[in-house]
């Protein structure tokens, strides 16, 4: 049972020291309450008020690990019902359907489809997370061996679908150690389901026909010990599936109601056959709090803007996009070539790169921390002045890598070209294009 912020309060120490980033212990505790804070964020708490206070400072959602390692999955975690007020933690994992029916040529062609759709933007790697291994068959061993060559085939994380329990037994002594999750408990065979799940330490997803029926599923299962759990509603159309998302997760939210307060998984590969309707189904699952979605392919013309929207909807609205401080090399640039500075607003990188990438002309991009603020913005804010960048480009190590001392700068912030080139002793400022749809012509006819 969820505590409220005076049961809180009463456990906190009441210095009110102000290290959890709001003044007073009542304030953390009413933000605790309210999902807006976590506990280890007041380093006070004694083990004992730790204990007590867990069940109230856990997220209304339960977040869960599916893999293990590099490509472990989280999803849940979530405290939020729109991304402006906090930020959506987990994003929703997207996973490609395998049946055992499928033939061994197929299967081997949709391994390395899963491998190779993977794309760089805004200097993050999009791609999708897992696989989900069904066994159509109704043959125990025939679903096994899918899953033994899926394993040795890939690194993906995996999700093993079989309503019977012998049959994911089976397919998880292939793959016991990938921690999979193991689709789906019912109120048939939960007992069973959640004893394999125990066993080996797998979370498990939980469908029932319907909320209330799904309530009592996880109770039933988190009797039986089994914390890691995912839901699914059976809901099989848009607009119940729309419908249940949403009231999942007000329940667990704004009502506390822990039975429902995990993950979900929605199946827009089993609510339809087109392509492009998949690809919306998805779209709003990830929208609208599916934790797992889970398509009949992956394609690229479908995969990667569902990655991009993804991407977008999990992106902290209150932090801009940030590229990492430092030198790119693009295009194998040697000692003679161009050196150019831009912020670190991820989408001037992505523009300033992409040009540079387009003149064919290989060059050096010195991309300066600006707290991810275009340049203008950092500019009138002061952190992409003179005083700034000098320091950055003396430290950047770029004086190791060519042999003039030509720095382009961008058009926008001309007048600080004097200032730099007081502040960098031999250096020449060169004033670069204001637009990067001019740097390709700057560029090609540039001379060291
Ligand atoms: Fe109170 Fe802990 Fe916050 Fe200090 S850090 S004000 S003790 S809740």
């Amino acid at each position: 049972m969820a505590l409220s912020g005076i049961q809180i309060f009463k456990l906190l120490p009441k210095t009110n020291c102000g290290e959890c980033g709001v003044p007073t212990c009542l304030a953390f505790a009413m933000n605790l309450a309210a999902g807006k804070a976590e506990l280890a964020s007041c380093p006070h708490v004694s083990a004992e008020a730790t204990a007590e206070l867990a069940e109230a400072s856990a997220p209304p959602i339960r977040p869960l690990t599916i893999g293990i390692g590099d490509r472990a999955v989280k999803v849940g975690g979530e405290t939020v019902l729109f991304r402006h007020e906090k930020r959506f933690e987990n994003p929703t994992a997207i996973a490609m359907l395998i049946s055992d029916t499928t033939d061994d040529a197929e299967v081997a062609n949709r391994l390395e489809r899963a491998k190779s759709l993977q794309y760089e933007r805004v200097g993050l790697t999009l791609r999708p997370e897992l696989l989900a291994l069904k066994c159509q068959s109704g043959d125990a061993a025939r679903f096994a061996a899918l899953v033994d060559k899926v394993v040795k085939g890939s690194d993906f994380s995996l999700i093993l679908m079989s309503d019977d329990a012998d049959i994911l037994a089976s397919g998880l002594k292939a793959c016991a150690d990938k921690k999979p999750l193991l689709y789906a408990a019912t109120l048939e065979n939960a007992d069973k389901v959640a004893a394999l799940a125990k066993e080996a330490g797998c979370p498990v997803a939980a469908k029932a026909s319907g909320l209330e029926e799904l309530g009592k599923l996880t109770d039933q299962l988190a009797q039986a010990g089994i914390k890691d759990i995912v839901i699914d509603s059976s809901s099989r159309s848009l607009s119940s599936v729309f419908k249940d998302q949403v009231l999942i997760r007000m329940a667990a939210l704004n009502k506390k109601f822990r039975p429902l307060g995990f993950p979900t998984i929605v199946f827009p590969c089993e609510m339809t056959d087109d392509p492009m309707k998949e690809s919306l189904i998805a779209t709003v699952a990830i929208a609208k709090y599916g934790g797992i979605v889970v398509l009949s392919d992956f394609q690229g013309e479908s995969l990667f803007p569902l990655l991009v929207a993804r991407m977008n909807i999990f992106t902290d609205p209150q932090r801009p996009l940030a590229t990492t401080e430092g030198i790119y090399e693009i295009g194998n640039p040697n000692e003679n070539s161009p050196v150019l500075l831009t912020s670190n607003f991820s989408l001037t990188y992505f523009l300033v790169s992409g040009e540079i990438e387009n003149s064919k002309v290989p060059a050096y991009l010195l991309v300066k921390d600006t707290e991810g603020l275009s340049v203008m913005t950092a500019w009138a804010a002061g952190k992409f002045v003179s005083d700034a960048i000098a320091p950055f480009v003396k430290k950047s190590g770029i004086t190791d890598k060519v042999k003039h001392q030509k720095l382009v700068i961008p058009g926008y912030i001309a007048s600080e070209s004097g200032g730099l080139e007081e502040e960098l002793s031999g250096w020449e400022i060169q004033v670069g294009p204001r637009e990067g749809a001019h740097i390709p012509a700057y560029l090609k006819a540039w001379k060291p």
